[in-house]
């Protein structure tokens, strides 16, 4: 049994004010591989303390030097990759070969990103030429409080952490209490790298607990949150009574729009994309909107696609998707697909139930929904599992008009070879980003969504400005004048 009670504070791992054990759960096995502990008001308050007092000095550092930090820290990273990969797969269940692939890289892939957008940084800047002697300058808000979820670790903390360290904030990240391990591993590279003690501090606990103190707390600056939109909710609601600046990054309902001139390989590509990391990614391509005169042969695709679709222990090598993150999210899953059943939708690949030969574990089927209409449950909830919901539409503005009713906003698809649609879907469809024919967002793209979705602007330089207060300043001499 891993035994990693300790919360790291002011430079320091110290125990817990008062014990509160917290089991953490292989979900292959669903057995308890490790401890920590939950933390309480007094640890939440001891940190927001030391990230206070770091702050004047942490502040005022030299750009870059904290560049410098930075690039210590990726190259323990790298080097610490293969025990984050194990950590991170063993807490929450991503196949160790996707977690040495996606999981860990999607990390070190933001550090780099991040040190490229800070080299180019202007802390201050002119306002204009018609206005010589003003200035604008981005000023670093103060203590940050960090909350992540447990679904991709290192992309979460990566995308908060390393932002606020290279614009001067100081921190306190509570992780995801389902995986805490990865975390842990993290504050253990940013000890190692010599973070100024104070600067950066790591408290677990669960959600009513620091979560919430960290939330309303009055030393706190900004709180940076990324996990549903049910706890980003009540995470503005506990920040409003002191009027921080609060960064939500939450749930999606992706759609994502196959025309007839799709590519050939569109369909299983969705599939596939949707089944990644087990369905529980934020940005999912969950509703397939298929135009009508190809649907039949969508559908076929899909099921193949679906059913071509491993599962398997995390801690096998392989391509196959692991289990399901939790019981809890077991059983959410499992209550979804039989709702789908229940409103009439057609099953057409997976079910409820363990997919055969996996009697332990929190797996789940790689199942496909046809006939799905947009009014049914599960064209409208995040499912977070290996579940797609193919819904037909006649023409391209009732395809456009399906895809934007729904309360999120964070990423939508469309697979067309006709150029002037491409653009059309560009400035039609209502998200934070918009995926064409397959292909990502580049290097230094702002990550983030609309609507429920969340209002932050995660990655590159939109990542760095989010921890960064704009002050106007009138009358600034120049240099030259000081002679
Ligand atoms: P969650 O909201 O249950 O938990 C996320 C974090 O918030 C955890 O650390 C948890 O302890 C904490 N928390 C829960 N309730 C809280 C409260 N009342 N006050 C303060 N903190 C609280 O989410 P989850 O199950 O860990 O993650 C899945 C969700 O995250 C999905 O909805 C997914 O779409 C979303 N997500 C969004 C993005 C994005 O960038 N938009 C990325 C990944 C995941």
């Amino acid at each position: 049994m891993i035994e990693k009670r300790q919360f790291y504070i002011n430079g320091a791992w110290v125990d817990p004010v008062a014990a509160r054990d917290f089991p953490v759960i292989d979900p292959s096995t669903e057995e308890a591989v490790a401890v920590i502990s939950l933390g309480d008001q007094a640890d939440t308050d001891a940190a927001v303390a030391a990230a206070n007092a770091a702050f004047p000095a942490w502040s005022a550092t030299d750009p870059a030097e904290r560049i410098a930090l930075v690039e210590k820290i990726l190259q323990i990273y790298l080097a610490r990759a293969e025990e984050m990969a194990q950590a991170t797969s063993l807490e929450m269940g991503a196949p160790i070969t996707m977690s040495r692939e996606d999981q860990v890289p999607s990390g070190s892939y933001h550090i780099k990103n991040f040190l490229r957008a800070a080299k180019d940084f202007k802390y201050i800047r002119p306002l204009g030429p018609h206005a010589p002697h003003d200035r604008i300058i981005m000023d670093p808000i103060g203590t940050v409080a960090m909350i992540t979820p447990w679904n991709w670790p290192m992309n979460q903390v990566t995308l908060k952490v390393i932002p606020a360290l290279l614009t001067g904030c100081t921190m306190v990240l509570k992780p995801s209490e389902i995986a805490p391990l990865s975390s842990i591993l993290f504050s253990e590279i940013l000890d190692e790298a010599g973070v100024p003690k104070g600067v950066y501090n790591m408290v677990n606990g669960d959600g009513p607990g620091v979560g919430s103190q960290l939330s309303c707390h009055p030393g706190v600056d900004m709180v940076s949150f990324t996990g549903s939109t049910r706890a980003g909710i009540a995470i503005s609601k506990a920040a409003a009574e002191t009027i921080k600046r609060v960064c939500l990054e939450l749930g999606g309902k992706g759609a994502n729009l196959v025309f007839a001139d799709a590519d050939e390989d569109a369909v299983a590509r969705g599939v596939v994309h949707m089944m990644e990391n087990t369905g529980q990614s934020c940005n999912a391509p969950s509703r397939m909107l298929v135009e009508r005169s190809v649907y039949d042969a969508v559908v076929e695709k899909a099921r193949v696609a679906a059913e071509a679709i491993g599962v398997a222990p995390a801690s096998l090598e392989g391509d196959h998707i692991g289990p399901l993150v939790s019981e809890a999210q077991w059983h959410k899953v499992q209550d979804l697909i039989q709702k789908g059943i229940d409103e009439g939708a057609r099953l057409v690949a997976g079910g409820t139930g363990r997919p055969e030969g996996l009697n332990r574990g929190f797996f789940a089927r790689p199942t496909v929904f046809a006939d799905v209409t947009p009014d049914m449950t599960i064209a409208r909830e995040e499912i977070f599992g290996p579940v797609l919901s193919i819904i037909p539409f006649e023409t391209e503005e009732d395809g456009v008009r399906i895809a934007n009713d729904t309360v999120y906003g964070l990423t939508n698809y469309a697979q067309t070879q006709d150029k002037a649609r491409l653009r059309r879907m560009a400035r039609e469809l209502r998200a934070g980003m918009i995926h064409l024919n397959g292909k990502g967002r580049s290097a230094g793209a702002p990550f983030g969504g609309i609507k429920q979705s969340g209002n932050g602007r995660e990655a590159g330089v939109w990542g760095l400005e989010d921890f960064l207060e704009v002050k106007a300043v009138g009358g600034y001499p120049d240099p030259w004048e000081d002679a």
